[in-house]
């Protein structure tokens, strides 16, 4: 019986649109980020030929003038919303006014436009780190907005809630199709490697390379290493926003992720494996810990068909290997 019932509710979930035509005019918004230029890349690897991409200073997103004339012009079919202020847990701390002002008015602007000038489907990218600081785990989709959220990353979870729930008030007033899920941590090539900044992986890399080239003895890791987070592979995740895109309808949440976490300090010696760092690793307690945990439950996402490929050690090789690539360090 639960077999019928989820089978019912897969067709169910299932777009009624047809799926993306392979000449189908397809914005990327932030395409020159993580997120935004895996999902290019995966575009261009299932065959679409037609991806309008723009810079920031192409197109500022905070200019909603700039915002409907872009749109006016070019009138996208499909929009992937992957522009976005992100950083780590530090960035959070130090610059809360820019992390809810860029994004609220990213969204606000590109949302908009895209109910305005027909977008036939949008695509916005929430967080893991905006479920309340202390939900159950794994994390189901229903708990958002259950609890307090965590107080590291409060501003920037105020804005991407209004991303969602743009998406989902314009579904339900005008009804669009705008479809929003839920990344875990993500990783991977044109990740942010400023310490300052970026989120723990590419901060631990970087360290860690660093520390190499200089024969150095340490490498200072922040907070007690006992937190557990969950990473994805960015590749993944364009494969699962593609997929979404494709075949998913409806306002409710998708989260995306493994479905497995690491504890910081596992995931420090991994990094520190795969990047042949001799020395020791020093944990700063000074630093914060941040939200204890955050395993995204991905239940609902399989039960739709996609799962990912990437484990954590294939995707961390991966990411060293572009890094020394492209002289990162
Ligand atoms: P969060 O997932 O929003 O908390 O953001 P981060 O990815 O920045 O941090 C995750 C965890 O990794 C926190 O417990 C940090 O204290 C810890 N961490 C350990 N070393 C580092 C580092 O060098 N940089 C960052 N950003 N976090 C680190």
């Amino acid at each position: 019986m639960k077999k019928i019932i989820s089978l019912i509710s897969f067709f169910m979930c299932l777009t009624s649109h047809a799926i993306m035509d392979k000449n189908a005019k397809i914005y990327v918004a932030g395409h020159k980020g993580l997120v935004g230029s895996a999902i290019v890349r995966q575009l261009e690897y299932e065959g679409y030929t037609n991806i309008l991409v723009a810079t920031s200073n192409e197109l500022d997103l905070r200019n909603q003038a700039a915002v409907n004339a872009f749109f006016e012009k070019e009138k996208p079919e499909y929009v992937f919303l992957a522009a976005a202020k992100v950083g780590g847990i530090q960035a959070n701390i130090d610059y809360p006014a820019q992390f809810i002002y860029n994004n609220i008015t990213i969204e606000a602007n590109v949302i908009h436009a895209s109910y305005v000038h027909g977008v036939k489907k949008l695509l916005f990218l929430g967080s893991s780190c905006i479920y309340p600081r202390n939900c159950p785990q794994p994390i189901k989709e229903e708990y958002l907005l259950t609890s307090e959220l965590e107080k590291s990353n409060e501003p920037y979870a105020i804005a991407k809630i209004a991303g969602l729930k743009m998406c989902e008030a314009y579904n339900r007033e005008y009804g669009t199709h705008f479809i929003a899920c839920m990344p875990t941590n993500l990783y991977g090539e044109n990740d942010n490697f400023n310490l300052h900044t970026s989120h723990v992986l590419p901060a631990l890399i970087a360290k860690m390379e660093r520390a190499k080239k200089e024969h150095a003895d340490k490498v200072v890791v922040w907070g007690s290493g006992a937190p557990y987070r969950e990473f994805l592979y960015v590749d993944d995740l364009a494969s699962a926003t593609l997929f979404l895109m494709n075949y998913y309808e409806g306002s409710d949440l998708v989260n995306i992720g493994t479905g497995q976490d690491v504890t910081i300090k596992e995931v420090a010696l991994l990094i520190k494996e795969i990047v042949g760092f001799q020395g020791e690793l020093v944990f700063d307690t000074s630093k914060p810990d941040g939200t204890p945990r955050k395993l995204l439950n991905v239940d609902k996402l399989k039960s739709l068909g996609w799962q990912a490929q990437t484990t954590l050690e294939e995707g961390i090789k991966k990411t060293v290997k572009w890094c020394e690539a492209h002289n990162i360090f």
